[in-house]
């Protein structure tokens, strides 16, 4: 930062008051998989030259961090495609003021990179885990195949990348019906299951028919014998509620974007692989960073450009069924 002035450095809050402190980073729009909720078919990827540079990356990144973000979350696409991954990590890890450093991955390529991207700095993972039926996870990724999945997230084990959390988004007639089996397999490998609420995001999806809630869940006997319901007096009003199993091995979580919204504390912003800072997920408010970069702007240029789209952070964004036509599919935002 050349310009240290104290006001340029104040923290990046937004006009209802909300100060961002996460930022999630996509690092590619492409992926080794084709989800049915996540990627259209037919979407055009970006070329190499049209997404940011790992050091272009790095630039914003330290740029929130001295304005008060201190955690980075690195999604995609699939971040484990994008060449020089590892040099990503280790370049964003030693940015000062980042305290937390993770990454949302499919885990495929995690048998190659977990224990590098350990050492370069990562702290921790999330990984997409929706169903443990391998002909139904085949079809929905398009020709993935969970065994390799399951060696991935053996392996992060095995190098110590850990804790880990398995993404479910729930579908219904998909796998609602195997949440508790994908409980059970969460706690027997350590793992914190999470289920996430189907968000209308990807062109051409019955999204209505497969949406359910986490409220429907939760009424059901089989998830109700495993989760102590007497928790959920605590909530607070974070984007996940996370409850306690009956038996102890651990907590399982639940994040509701549609059914209870968490906007009055969302403190997040999301930057697209192609240099878009986003500042509210079903919103396509943004600022083209790598333009401004790219044009030659300076760190307090691009503050000024930060801070102005960061109040117009929309009070509380709309997951319509509408949202269906928007501009970008999850799998350019990277959830
Ligand atoms: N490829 C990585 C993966 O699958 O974990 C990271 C990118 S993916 C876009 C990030 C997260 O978004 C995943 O956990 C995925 O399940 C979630 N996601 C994608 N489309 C979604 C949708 N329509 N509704 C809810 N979650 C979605
Ligand atoms: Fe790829 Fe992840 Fe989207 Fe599936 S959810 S298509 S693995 S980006």
């Amino acid at each position: 930062m050349t310009d240290s002035t104290p006001d340029l450095l104040r923290p990046l809050t937004d006009s209802f008051g909300r100060e961002m402190k996460y930022l999630r980073v996509s690092l590619t729009d492409r992926c080794n998989f084709r989800c049915t909720y996540c990627r259209p078919e037919n979407k055009e990827v970006k070329t190499h030259d049209e997404m940011l540079s790992f050091e272009e990356v790095a630039r914003v990144v330290s740029i929130v961090a001295s304005l008060g973000v201190n955690k980075v979350r690195l999604t995609g696409g699939e971040p484990l495609v994008r060449k020089g991954v590892v040099d990503c990590v280790q370049l964003l890890s030693g940015i000062e003021g980042i305290t937390d450093l993770a990454m949302t991955t499919n885990a495929v390529l995690l048998d190659m990179y977990a224990a590098r991207l350990k050492a370069a700095g990562l702290s921790r993972l999330n990984v997409s885990f929706d169903t443990l039926d391998h002909e139904r996870f085949s079809r929905l990724t398009a020709g993935g195949k969970l065994s390799e999945v399951i060696k991935g997230l053996n392996v992060a084990v095995e190098e110590g990348l850990v804790p880990i959390k398995l993404n479910t988004v729930l579908m219904r007639g998909f796998n609602d019906e195997e949440v508790p089996a994908i409980i059970d397999f969460a706690a027997d490998h350590g793992f914190t299951p999470r289920f996430i609420e189907f968000m209308p995001m990807s062109d051409g999806l019955d999204w209505k028919k497969s949406y359910i809630s986490v409220d429907e869940l939760l009424e059901r006997d089989e998830v109700r014998a495993r989760i102590d319901l007497t928790a959920m007096e605590s909530r607070d009003h974070t984007a996940s509620l996370y409850l306690p199993l009956k038996d102890g091995r651990g907590e399982v979580g639940f994040i509701t974007p549609i059914s209870k919204r968490f906007c009055d504390h969302c403190n997040r912003l999301r930057l697209t692989a192609d240099g878009r800072l986003r500042v509210c997920l079903p919103s396509d408010e943004d600022a083209d960073l790598k333009k401004a970069m790219r044009a030659g702007a300076t760190d307090e240029d691009l503050i000024n450009i930060i801070r102005n789209v960061v109040l117009r952070k929309p009070e509380s964004g709309e997951y319509t069924y509408e949202t269906l036509g928007r501009k970008r599919s999850m799998v350019e935002i990277g959830g």
